[in-house]
């Protein structure tokens, strides 16, 4: 996969190419530059937009963002131990998930079956909540595709994690226009580099205290970036008060099916909208 050591301004445009590191760096020196409309630093700047860069620097490690590139984080495939080690399960074409039964502390909740994975990029989460497109290379045809549309479930296909055929690839991710308050949160084990055990992306667009239109996202909940409708219906005219914003977390993934060792992700979820919520009632 091609990689940028440096940005241009030119190889702006080509955002997914960039190692995440250099783009970081670019985005502290500059954030404002005359370049920030082209679709590269756009697509990028999703990085402040959903969190300060502080939150992004959690994404991996230092060493790992110098070389990952924004197409690969979007793409990785899924982190599950049995799927990395040497297990023939449904994933790979056999016909167990030894997860199921097995070690599935670290499983979905929500959205599996007949695997369990959890999509582990941090980036996916934050660009659902953005409500992002992603940019595909299809057949000769370069197509905007919803990233709600992009993840899929395995149930539809439980040996890809995306809609992506062979010879197809992302090309860029376009973010909207105008992102209003946004926030980005995750639990991990550790305090060094390590993937979500819950995550969530919000943005909310507010008047006075009160939430016109908001998104929220989870990773580490289902086998794709997840919008949880219940919560997100609950979104739109909730006045950000401590009571409501308490109703709003306990009203998170209702729907789930825990499997025997993850029951504490609903836990989790929820205290992440809670705090989430209050935090943002006080961004600017
Ligand atoms: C120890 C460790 C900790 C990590 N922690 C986190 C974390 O906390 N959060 C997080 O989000 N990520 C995390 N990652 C993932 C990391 O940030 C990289 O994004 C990931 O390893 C992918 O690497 P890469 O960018 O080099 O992609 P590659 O390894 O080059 O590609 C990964 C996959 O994506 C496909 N691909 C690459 N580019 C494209 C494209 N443009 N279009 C279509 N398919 C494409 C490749 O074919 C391959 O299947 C971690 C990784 C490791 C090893
Ligand atoms: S969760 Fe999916 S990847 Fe993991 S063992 Fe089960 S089938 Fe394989």
């Amino acid at each position: 996969m091609l990689r940028l050591r440096e940005a241009t301004d030119e190889s702006l445009k080509f955002a997914l190419l960039f190692l995440l590191d250099s783009l970081l760096r670019h985005l502290r020196a500059a954030p404002e530059s005359p370049i920030d409309h082209q679709q590269g630093v756009r697509a990028l700047r999703l990085v402040l937009a959903i969190d300060e860069a502080r939150r992004v620097m959690e994404v991996a490690s230092p060493q790992l963002r110098n070389i990952g590139t924004l197409g690969g984080n979007l793409c990785q495939r899924p982190r599950c131990f049995y799927f990395r080690e040497d297990f023939d399960c449904i994933r790979k074409g056999g016909n167990t998930c030894y997860a199921y039964e097995g070690n599935n502390k670290y499983h979905c909740i929500v959205g599996g079956g007949p695997c369990y994975i959890v999509h582990p990029s941090d980036m996916a989460v934050a660009l659902l909540a953005l409500d992002a497109k992603i940019v595909i290379y299809r057949k000769g045809e370069i197509k905007d595709i919803p990233i709600s549309e992009f993840y899929i479930l395995p149930e539809e296909d439980y040996m890809n994690e995306n809609i992506l055929k062979p010879g197809e690839f992302i090309t860029a991710v376009v973010l909207p226009e105008k992102v209003a308050k946004s926030s980005y949160t995750k639990i991990k084990e550790r305090g060094a580099w390590d993937f979500a055990i819950v995550s969530v992306g919000a943005v909310i667009e507010s008047d006075g205290d009160k939430i016109k239109n908001g998104r929220i996202a989870f990773g580490g909940v289902a086998p794709k970036p997840w919008m949880d409708k219940n919560l997100n219906k609950i979104l739109t005219g909730l006045e950000l008060t401590d009571s409501s914003i308490e109703t709003a977390a306990a009203n998170t993934l209702l729907d789930v099916e825990p499997l025997g060792m993850n029951n504490y992700k609903i836990i989790l979820a929820r205290n992440l909208v809670k705090k989430l919520l209050t935090d943002l009632r006080t961004k600017e």
